[in-house]
């Protein structure tokens, strides 16, 4: 039988022959006494990248995302997000558990907030209120099917909450699809934000990882709470190395997951059993199943005929292209699709 097609998620993928051998070849040492080189390589390689001034290596997005929060508030605070945010939805109630803050939630289309929106949400002065103290942006929006925001939609954005005096934060769980979208270079990013999240894990294809991006001052801060989140490793350089690796080469490839994606989501428009396709922007394709089916019903049979793929809500399925979905795959698929009988 023929392997299954997995779009559950771009964090399914396994490390390549190429990936593992950098991996094996990674020169490590006790990071938490601070002597791993190539976690320093890491940390280094991508604070000049987004232009910020240093960089933590940490074990997973929900992690750098939620030491942010964290270093970016007091308890008692509010975080200002879009209520698809990941930071709200997928993070186990971390905003509310390690910081202490509540939640002003948004509705931007497909999750795309704009300072028009956030300005009437960022409290007063006022013993009544909590204080507002810091926006996230999530880019590419996850919920909103990849949509994503180019620096002109930011710089606006960073310029209202500087001016009030609220932080801001980027979840780029994958930032590396959105600039390959829009064409914005890294580099021009560090300006907008205090902290940045960056996943080594999704579409770079790593098995591991994210970073998070700041000031020296907020990553000596953020060091600190990553102790107390247990999350200092030791020789964790097998893992940054694959990092490394992974920004060196599959960066520009995403590219093409965001062409299968394209043309995964034509398939699904001409299809029975589907009501509507989000645009597709980047590697993700989020479509709602017509009256007269049902997500978990669709799901069954996509997986019946060799597909798999994630459900987003009761009428609502979820496929991502990535590293290990290739062209032969997506042409299967869209076969499967066009013969599938629901
Ligand atoms: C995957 C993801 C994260 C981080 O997830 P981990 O599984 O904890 O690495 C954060 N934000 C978004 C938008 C994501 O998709």
């Amino acid at each position: 039988m023929q392997k299954k097609i997995d779009f559950r998620s771009d964090t399914v993928t396994m490390p390549t022959a190429d990936m593992i051998s950098a991996m094996m070849m990674a020169k490590v040492g006790d990071d938490v006494y601070g002597e791993d080189e190539t976690v320093a390589e890491l940390e280094n390689k991508l604070s000049v990248l987004f232009n910020m001034e240093a960089g933590l290596f940490c074990p997973s997005g929900t992690m750098t995302n939620q030491i942010a929060i964290k270093c970016f508030t007091q308890p008692m605070d509010e975080v200002i997000c879009d209520q698809t945010a990941h930071v709200y939805r997928y993070e186990g109630g971390g905003i509310a558990f390690h910081s202490s803050a509540s939640v002003r939630l948004l509705n931007g289309p497909r999750g795309i907030l704009t300072p028009e929106m956030i300005a009437p949400e960022i409290n007063e002065d006022n013993i009544h209120y909590p204080n507002s103290s810091l926006v996230v942006l999530e880019n590419t929006v996850n919920k909103g099917g990849g949509a994503c925001y180019t620096l002109e939609q930011i710089a606006p954005i960073a310029e209202l909450c500087r001016s009030r005096g609220l932080k801001v934060h980027l979840d780029g769980a994958r930032i590396f699809n959105a600039l390959v979208r829009t064409g914005d270079q890294a580099g021009d990013y560090g300006q907008y934000f205090d902290g940045i999240s960056i996943c080594l894990s999704k579409g770079l294809g790593a098995p591991v990882g994210s970073v998070l991006l700041g000031t020296k001052a907020t990553i000596r801060q953020a060091k600190k709470i990553r102790k107390a989140f247990g999350g200092g490793m030791r020789q964790a350089g097998f893992l940054a190395a694959a990092g490394i690796y992974a920004l060196d080469h599959h960066v520009t490839r995403l590219a093409e997951d965001h062409l299968h994606a394209q043309l995964l989501a034509d398939a699904l428009e001409e299809a029975v059993f589907v009501e509507s396709v989000m645009p597709v922007e980047t590697n993700i394709v989020i479509f709602k199943i017509a009256a007269g089916y049902t997500a978990a019903g669709i799901l069954d049979s996509l997986n019946t005929s060799g597909i798999l793929c994630g459900a987003f809500g009761p009428d609502t399925l979820r496929f991502v292209t990535h590293l290990n979905t290739d062209a032969g795959q997506i042409a299967r698929a869209i076969q499967l699709i066009k013969e599938l009988k629901p």
